[in-house]
């Protein structure tokens, strides 16, 4: 069975009665050049376990399974499980995990699974969790070397985005807080089924090592970046003093303390700048802590 050929899908589906959930992301991929060249850019090899996210009725999971050592699965509809039974049968390495990637405790589930293997995170992402499932995996540290997803063309121009464009936003500094964002390839709309309204693109993220700084300060920075671009067209210094419970004025000079234009908007401000800000406003709230 080719699992991107068109009649072979119908009636794969057709033999399990099932019908396409749009509320769940379900559109699959249906040209063969598309799973295989994720599956490249994942680096999959057989050192590699790969988690993935919603194989769907499987095509992308076979391209992996042919590279990594061992795959992971993890799918929310149980109505999948019979077509899935049926579409991996010949593949040992892969495991399938039924549920909510959002709920599952993926930590353990990488540390269980993925033992003497690089693990990285490879899926054709539901839409609708794009950015959740993106964070989740990076703020919860999960030791993956990369992730390699397919997400709408919109959203990874914004993941992607550098300071000072149009698209850059809270999730493109979170992002590349934690990784190096690299868009690699489009799919257009018609290499799927049903076909999405909008076109699709392939990005990978390469992890960072772990950063030295405690958690109270990510909170913050992360605080701080979401403030600022709550009200992009606006000065960083406004929505940030109330956030931050900050006089303007007192913000002003902070700012001009760690080098920052005090009128700034947050899409003109890099990581770095907002890390800077982040260093003063907790030294500062330090020094008032003593006073
Ligand atoms: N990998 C397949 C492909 O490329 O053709 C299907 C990708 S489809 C865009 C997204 C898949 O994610 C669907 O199979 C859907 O049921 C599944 N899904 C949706 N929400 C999910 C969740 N919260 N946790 C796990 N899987 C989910």
């Amino acid at each position: 069975m080719n699992l991107t050929n068109l009649a072979d899908i119908r009636a794969l589906l057709a033999r399990h009665d099932f019908r396409f959930s749009k509320s769940l992301g379900q559109n699959f991929l249906t040209a063969a050049w598309v799973p295989a060249d994720i599956a490249d850019a994942s680096g999959a090899d057989a050192g590699t376990g790969v988690l993935e996210v919603g194989p769907g009725i499987g095509c992308l999971t076979e391209q992996l399974a042919q590279r990594a050592g061992k795959v992971v699965s993890v799918e929310l509809d149980e109505r999948l499980r019979p077509v899935l039974a049926e579409t991996l049968a010949g593949y040992e390495n892969v495991e399938l995990v039924f549920g909510d990637v959002l709920a599952l405790d993926l930590p353990q589930l990488v540390s269980e699974r993925f033992s003497g293997l690089r693990p990285v995170v490879c899926a054709n992402l539901p839409y609708y969790i794009t950015s959740p499932v993106i964070m989740r995996v990076l703020e919860s540290r999960l030791p993956v070397k990369s992730m390699t997803v397919m997400v709408q063309k919109e959203a990874a121009d914004r993941i992607c985005a550098k300071p000072g464009t149009r698209d850059c936003g809270a999730i493109s500094c979170a992002v590349s807080y934690y990784s190096e964002p690299k868009l690699l390839f489009r799919v257009g709309r018609g290499s799927f089924m049903p076909s999405p309204n909008v076109d699709s693109a392939v990005i990978r993220l390469d992890v960072k090592p772990a950063s030295d700084k405690p958690a109270e300060w990510e909170k913050l920075m992360f605080r701080i970046i979401r403030s600022a671009f709550s009200q992009r067209r606006k000065q960083a210094a406004n929505p940030l003093s109330g956030e931050l419970r900050i006089t303007k004025p007192e913000l002003v000079e902070i700012m001009a303390s760690c080098g920052i234009k005090p009128t700034a908007r947050a899409e003109e401000l890099t990581l770095q700048d907002f890390e800077r800000l982040t260093d003063c406003v907790m030294g500062e709230k330090g020094e008032k802590g003593k006073g």
